[in-house]
């Protein structure tokens, strides 16, 4: 038998990521990144210096007040009493803190919540065009992923195909609203109805679907946008939360996985959750981002300039020809690349230094997503080139 030196887990990762692979190892961006005369749109990183007070909270709780500062530590309580509050001022729904389980970003809560639920032969479905580790992070539980499209240009929440793609093995569902990529808000009635579906599926099914609803950017709202959860419309919905958006600092790793107060055997769940956690290799954020959360809770991105550099683009953008959505929340906006080879078309855009991500990535062909995370100076320089690019892409 052949040698294979790595696990058949990573083996499929490293098939079903493999544009994303190549465009974060080896694409022009990748060589170039961190250069600061790119123009770079391609992710949702800062580019400009880290909120003060997100530096001060750090530089605070650095300090150590006692023995146990830096010691093994589970639940923090005042961070899960001080994002209780957050959840309810967002949802309208009183959350029980200790149902509150603290992870490094959405990123653990989405590993720490699927291991607390998946085994080998359960479907997870996911909505495509997704975010770009959905997948291979089902795979890694175990599970088999199912996608379920939503068409361009409108990005809705595809409720038919999702009754549709739902079986006896269904376990889970992935929910992202605000979308990444299309910026969509799901309305709350298709949440209602979405819930409709999902409560009959599981009655059905004799055993419980769970919703994992991913919010990472429900605090980025533009134009006086409300969001609802779709944890208003489902009891068994595991809410997913990362501040690395709201603060622009995904490095940091804070975020957290909380339970409906109506999840059907919660405390069941709160303890998988907890277990889940520890076996998957310790998945809480450092001490110091623990202490620091009751502070970051209430700090934020500036959002009226978020919006105002999206309202910049779109605009500078939609005159030169390009076609752009105008996205109601997250860091992104979608536009359709002039020609069908959208990573051609990115590679274009880099001879004039500017960065974007192709829709290969995130399996939307002939598109690609533009990150406002971008600097003010970068989103000025970058107009000519993509003036250029569009006129050598129409030949
Ligand atoms: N889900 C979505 C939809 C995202 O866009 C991101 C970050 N790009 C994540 C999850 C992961 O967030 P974090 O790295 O803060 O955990």
């Amino acid at each position: 038998m052949a040698e294979r030196p790595v696990s058949k887990v990573i083996e499929q990762s490293v098939q079903v990521l493999g544009p994303v692979l190549w465009f974060f190892q080896q694409s022009t961006w990748s060589k170039k990144v961190g250069d600061p005369t790119l123009c770079d749109f391609v992710a949702g990183n800062p580019h400009d210096m880290p909120l003060p007070e997100v530096v001060a909270a750090i530089q605070r709780h650095s300090v150590p007040q006692n023995k146990d500062w830096f010691a093994y530590k589970m639940e923090d309580e005042p961070a899960q009493a001080a994002a209780a509050e957050g959840l309810l001022r967002d949802h309208g729904i009183t959350y029980d803190p200790l149902d509150i389980t603290l992870t490094p970003g959405t990123f653990g809560a989405l590993s720490v919540s699927m291991r607390a639920v998946l085994d080998p032969g359960d479907e997870c479905l996911f909505i495509s065009p997704p975010w770009f580790f959905y997948e291979a992070m089902i795979i890694a539980t175990g599970a088999t992923p199912v996608r379920v499209v939503s068409p361009a240009p409108a990005f809705d929440l595809p409720l038919d195909a999702i009754e549709k793609a739902i079986t006896p093995k269904t376990r889970a569902i992935i929910v992202n609203s605000p979308n990444n990529p299309s910026g969509r808000i799901y309305p709350a009635a298709d949440l209602q109805r979405l819930g409709a579906i999902l409560k009959a599926a599981s009655d059905r099914n004799g055993r419980t679907i769970y919703l994992l609803s991913d919010e990472s950017y429900r605090r980025i709202l533009f134009d006086g946008n409300t969001f609802t959860s779709p944890a208003a419309h489902y009891d068994a919905t595991m809410v997913l939360y990362t501040y690395g958006k709201q603060l622009l600092a995904p490095g940091q790793r804070l975020g957290y996985v909380a339970l409906t107060p109506t999840m059907p055997d919660r405390e069941l769940l709160r303890e998988a959750v907890t277990l889940s956690r520890i076996i998957g290799g310790w998945q809480t954020p450092n001490n110091v981002m623990q202490y620091a959360l009751p502070e970051l809770e209430h700090a934020s991105v500036d959002i009226p300039r978020l919006q105002a550099r999206r309202d910049r683009v779109v605009e500078q953008l939609r005159g030169m020809g390009y076609e752009l959505n105008m996205p109601d929340s997250t860091f992104y906006i979608v536009a359709k690349s002039p020609i069908e080879d959208d990573m051609a078309f990115t590679e274009m855009l880099a001879e004039h230094n500017v960065f974007v991500g192709p829709g290969a990535i995130f399996e939307l062909p002939g598109y690609f997503r533009l990150s406002i995370t971008a600097n003010d100076d970068m989103i000025e320089r970058s107009f000519p080139g993509f003036e250029k690019a569009l006129a050598q892409a129409r030949g």
